[in-house]
Formats: C-alpha cells, structure tokens, sequence
C-alpha cells in the first residue's frame, strides 16, 4: 500500500551537515528550530569550528585537505552511520552536485537533502540541461541542444547559423572553467581543440556544445523550492551581476528595473520546468537578461550561498522548506502566497587582500559585527577564530533589508562600516568603494562592471 501524506512525512530526526564553515551553521540553526537533532563534522583544520560545539555530535572525519575529509563520500557515511544520523543536508559546494554521492546516501538508506541522484545529473550535464530546459519551455540561449560533431564542416555551419561571437563550453563544465569566447570564424578550430583539451582534463569528457556569446547581459536567477507531491513555487528573482572572474561579490533581491510582466513567465516557465523532470528541494536557475530577453545557462540543484537575499524578501525560511521538503512535507506555500518585500542585499566578506584578491589566512584577533533593524550576518566566525587557508575564503556574509534598494544600499554602507575584522586582511575596504559607487546605486549594471571598475580603480 502506498504510504500516506501523515506516513512518509517526518522521515529523520537527526541531520548530518556535509559541510563547514557559514552554511553548516546556517543549516544547524535551521534544523534546530524544526526540532531535529544534528551531527557536525570536521577536517584536522577544523577542529576548533564553533559549530561543533553546538551540535548533538562532533566528529572529525580526516585531514585538513578537502579531498580526503568534505570530498570523503566514504567518511561522511561512517559518520552519519555512528552518529545515528537519517539524512545528510549538503550544503553548497563540496558534494551538494555531487549524483554518485546522492545516490549513496539513499542506497544507505539515508535522505539526502537535495534533489535526486538522476536530477542532478541531467543538471550536471549542460547538455542534457539545456535539452530538458527547452522541453519544458525555458528560454535559452540561441544554439543547439546537442554536442558539437568533429566534423569541421559542421562546426563551422553551426557557428555561422548561430552567428559570431560565440561561446564554447564543456558539457560537464562548472565554476567559470572550460568555456572559451570566439570572436570570428579564423580562431574557430583553434578554441575548439583547446577547450576539449582542457574539458577532458578538467571533467573528464570531451563534450562540447557551442552557443551565442551574449555581450553585455546581467545575471538574473530564480529560486524554485519543490516537494515530493508535484507542487513547485518560485520565490522571486536576484541579480548577481557583480560578478569577480565568473565569481559573485554582491548579490540582490529582486533584481532592479525588471517588470513583472517580464519576470513572470520566466518564473512560471521554471517551476514548469521542475514539475517535468520531477524536481525536489531548491534549486535556481540561473539566466543571462540582455535586451529585455531571457537566456537559460544553468540549474543550481543545491542551496545557493546567495539564498539569504531571497529569504529577506520573501518572508521564507528556505533552509527550512528545504529541509522539511526532504521529510516529505508537503510545501505549505502555493505561488499565490508568495510576496516579495522590499530590497535585499548581500556582500561576501572574503578573507582575502583588497587590492591583490590574494586569500589571507591567520587568527582573527578583533571582530565587531554590526546589528540594528534589516541587518543580518551570516558567519561562523569569532575573535581568536583561525582562518585556515585549506577552503574558500568566505568568512561571513552581511544580508541587508529596507524598503527600497536606496535605502538598502544606505543600510549596506552603514553595516559595512560597523565590520570590523583585524588580524587577518578582508574585502571589506573594497566592498565599502563599490557601495559608494554611482552606477552601482543606479542599478541595472551588466556582469562586466565590477571588473571594468576595478580596472579604472587601480589605473587611478
Ligand atoms: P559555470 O557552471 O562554470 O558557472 P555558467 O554556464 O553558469 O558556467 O557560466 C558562467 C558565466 O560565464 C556566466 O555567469 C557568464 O558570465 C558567462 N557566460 C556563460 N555563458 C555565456 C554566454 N552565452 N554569453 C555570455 N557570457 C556567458
């Protein structure tokens, strides 16, 4: 007999967090709050994490490299096993895209907090993403849904149909690697035999697709939050145009000077999408806006570091709906009840140099935090913590919220200058220009700004 709503729901009580750093408290808190209990894990490096000492259970799952402890699929499972743990929250990053692991942890008879193994697969793919993107009638960037031939005949007519520039990118790509622009038809072979070079190196597949290259388009996505019962709802739009080498610095919610009657069927369009490939969980899909058109370029199928700004204007706990979707809850919000308020933003507080952008690593030996109404930090950071330099260099994100974007941007600059961090060196003088910056406050400026402005910054 199939089970019943009451019956599948409330599959765990106990969560192991895959993670570290901001997100492994962020999905701690979250998890507390519905009551469940939860498992910390850690490198060597990082023994001394505050959340571990928060959690029900602590364990130390390997050394200080990621590839032999966060990356440990083997490891994490032992730990979930000894700790008592029913499913395992990803997190971002490390294994949250990762199809082997999901599948893993459902074959030990653990929920995995994300998606399913097969989602995230035909996700993965940038191929097969498109393809099933273009099914369920999201628009996509103009190029064919199939991978490149080695017929050089062929490549040559598909990039003329398309027409010049274009982009070619490794069907298993991700973080800003394996794509390459190509301006006019002489340098066609030369980038093509490059770029698969470098996508069998780098993922592990030769396959390439190619595409138009869109010259001045922003980034706008989506956050779509699914159950296990075939309702989907779309949470409203960000803009994570500013943008460091394909890296986001600064993110808000909504994205400024978009029109609703625009926005709409996009948003519509996604949790179509969804609805067709069976989607669980988050997920966000993430669009170039050139010309008041929308391009589909890829699905997030995890928790994304910018959800902040989307929770701050929608009123949702998303770690939450996220949590309570892998129970088998059904979603309690329908698209009707979504409102989003106000303007939000986020600022990535990276230790790092503010001038090189070289990671800075060391003990944090002073820490103010601002506070006060529509400000909010996300960090798992202390006076005395010590920034390892095996991971990411996030240390904290500051999330602000006001009625209008002015406003916000008001209150951005004003908690910007209530951070303090001494001891380690931090983006923070950095992040105070930008907020200062004309057309920035403007809005509506394309991936490219926050480079070209660097640039004049330094030429200065
Ligand atoms: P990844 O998975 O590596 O992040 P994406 O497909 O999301 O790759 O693309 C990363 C970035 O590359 C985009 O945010 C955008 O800046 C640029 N990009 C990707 N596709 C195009 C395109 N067709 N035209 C212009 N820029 C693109």
């Amino acid at each position: 007999m199939p089970e019943t709503l009451e019956q599948s729901a409330g599959r765990f009580d106990t969560v192991l967090i895959a993670n570290r750093g901001e997100i492994a408290v962020r999905i701690q808190r979250a998890c507390r709050e519905l009551g469940l209990k939860t498992v910390a894990i850690c490198s060597e490096a990082d023994r001394q994490a505050p959340y571990g000492k928060t959690a029900d259970s602590f364990l130390c799952i390997g050394p200080s490299t990621a590839a032999k402890s966060y990356l440990n699929q083997d490891a994490i499972l032992l730990a979930a096993r000894l700790a008592g743990a029913g499913a395992i929250h990803p997190g971002y990053g490390f294994l949250s895209e990762n199809a082997a692991f999901a599948d893993a942890v459902e074959k030990a008879g653990l929920v995995f907090i994300g998606p399913t193994a097969s989602s995230i697969a035909i996700m993965g793919d940038k191929i097969s993403a498109k393809r099933a993107m273009m099914a369920a009638g999201v628009p996509c960037v103009p190029g064919p849904d199939t991978a490149l031939p080695d017929d050089p005949a062929t490549i040559e007519r598909i990039a003329l149909e398309i027409g010049y520039p274009v982009i070619i990118k490794a069907a298993g790509g991700g973080g800003g690697r394996g794509m390459r622009v190509v301006p006019k038809a002489d340098v066609l072979h030369e980038a093509i035999a490059l770029t698969r070079e470098e996508a069998r190196k780098a993922f592990g597949s030769r396959s390439l697709y190619m595409e138009k290259f869109l010259e001045h388009p922003r980034h706008i996505e989506i956050q779509v939050i699914c159950d296990d019962h075939g309702n989907a709802v779309w949470l409203g739009h960000r803009d994570c145009s500013m943008q460091r080498r394909h890296q986001k610095v600064v993110e808000e919610a909504p994205a400024p000077g978009i029109a609703p009657d625009i926005i709409q069927p996009v948003g519509l369009a996604c949790v179509q999408a969804c609805l067709q490939i069976g989607y669980r969980g988050v997920g966000t899909f993430e669009f170039l806006y050139e010309d008041g058109a929308f391009y589909f370029i890829e699905m997030n199928t995890r928790l994304q570091v910018e959800h902040p700004v989307t929770e701050m204007t929608s009123g949702v706990d998303i770690v939450q709906a996220q949590i309570r979707a892998a129970q088998g809850h059904v979603l309690d919000l329908i698209q009707g009840d979504v409102t989003c308020e106000g303007h939000s933003f986020e600022c990535r507080i990276n230790a790092e140099d503010p001038e090189s952008f070289l990671p800075s690593a060391g003990v944090v030996t002073h820490l103010a935090l601002p506070a006060g109404p529509g400000i909010r930090v996300d960090t798992h950071i202390h006076a005395g913590y010590k920034v390892s330099p095996y991971y990411d260099s996030l240390i904290a994100k500051l999330i602000v919220h006001a009625p209008t974007r002015a406003e916000a941007m008001a209150r951005m600059r004003e908690a910007l200058a209530g951070t303090e961090v001494e001891g380690i060196s931090t983006n923070i003088p950095f992040l105070r220009a930008l907020f200062e910056d004309g057309a920035f406050a403007q809005g509506e400026t394309d991936i490219h700004y926050l480079e070209q402005w660097l640039k004049l910054r330094r030429a200065a």
